[in-house]
């Protein structure tokens, strides 16, 4: 086996109960040197456990967790957090707030010489963007530039894996928008694997290489942001990661499916012909046209600068969303026409 098919975190039908409760069941998970995964999901699906297991935080009740070759967690044994070389961000930033920006990083390098520990300490500092900020105090940073000094403490000791717990939740639309690509880029520089949580599928699409979306304390899809998006494993998926509307089908031929907004024809699909299914459409997928046979009846508009997000009803009473530039200024009432431009066909059995 090549080096590159190894993966460096093996996670195995890992379960965890809490008293009654299962947070996780039986779940799979592998990631290799060097990934950016995002754990994506509502919440209660199980994200935070998943990550203070493989912290070390959290008892399993079965499964296994592999680290670097290393049996962290399962066959009786579980390593303590601070012994499985795992750095971890949590939302609170939590800084030691008495220690200055140098300290603050310098913490977990008790063992390291003076001199090292120095040349690690300027180093992060400037991958972070911080040089000369090393003898501020936490009160005297914005938020993002706490969450930068929070980050590099936690990859200062040189960890094996990143875990991040909803580190930029606290921070400003505007703030987390700049700093989530920053940090995925520096992270991508250094080499260094890392584990993000989040229930913002923006957040995820704009950190991860892999995103494993889960529910109800399973992964239900592990894949690529735009496998995610277009090619949903399941209902749930589609449903939770972007925008869009089920609608009533069913399969003509086996390369095609009729609604009310017209045939779809879209390579090979797995139903039998004559099988009802649900179209899911998305609002990029419905285009206005006035020449479009096809009318809908608008019940809702919301501006969003560039453009117009319309909620239109069908005859069937089904309704759909619709993205127009936002020079397409209709109103709440009218019937405009509509007509589907879709790329990636998404149907599920009804
Ligand atoms: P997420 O991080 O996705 O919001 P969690 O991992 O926190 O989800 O929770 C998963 C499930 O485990 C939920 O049903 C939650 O209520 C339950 N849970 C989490 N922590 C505890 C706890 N300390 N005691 C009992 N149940 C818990």
């Amino acid at each position: 086996m090549t080096e590159q098919q190894t993966a460096l975190l093996e996670v195995t039908n890992l379960t965890v109960d809490y008293d009654s409760t299962r947070a996780l069941t039986s779940l799979d998970l592998s990631l290799q040197q060097g990934q950016l995964l995002c754990l994506l999901g509502p919440s209660g699906c199980g994200k935070s456990t998943l990550l203070r297991a493989i912290a070390g935080f959290q008892d399993v009740a079965a499964g296994r967790i592999v680290l670097a070759g290393q049996l962290l967690s399962g066959a009786g044994i579980n390593l303590a957090p601070e012994h499985r070389q795992i750095g971890m961000v949590f939302q609170d930033i939590a800084l030691f707030p008495h220690l200055t920006v140098r300290a603050n990083i310098a913490f977990g390098l008790h063992q390291w010489s003076a001199d090292d520990a120095q040349r690690r300490v300027e180093y992060l500092l400037s991958m972070v963007g911080l040089a000369g900020f090393g003898e501020r105090y936490p009160h005297e940073l914005s938020g993002g530039q706490q969450q930068r000094v929070a980050l590099a403490r936690a990859i200062a000791p040189k960890c094996n894996l990143l875990l991040l717990d909803e580190p930029f939740s606290g921070l400003d639309a505007a703030l987390r928008e700049a700093l989530v690509p920053e940090v995925a880029a520096l992270l991508k520089r250094e080499g260094i694997t890392a584990i993000l949580v989040s229930h913002d599928q923006k957040e995820a699409f704009a950190f991860a290489d892999q995103i494993a979306v889960m529910h109800h304390g399973e992964i239900e899809q592990l894949s690529s942001a735009y496998e995610i998006y277009h090619k949903p494993a399941s209902r749930f998926v589609a449903d939770f990661v972007g925008e869009g509307d089920f609608i009533a089908g069913q399969v003509v031929d086996s390369h095609q499916i009729t609604c009310i907004l017209g045939n779809i024809s879209n390579g090979k699909l797995d139903f039998e012909t004559g099988c009802k299914v649900d179209v899911f459409v998305r609002p990029d997928d419905i285009l206005h046209d006035d020449g479009s046979p096809i009318k809908g009846h608008i019940v809702s508009k919301r501006f969003r600068g560039t453009h117009f997000l319309y909620r239109i009803e069908l005859a069937s009473g089904e309704q759909v969303a619709c993205f127009t530039d936002s020079h397409h200024d209709h109103d709440i009432g009218e019937d405009i026409g509509i007509k589907l431009n879709m790329e990636h066909l998404l149907a599920f059995r009804s």
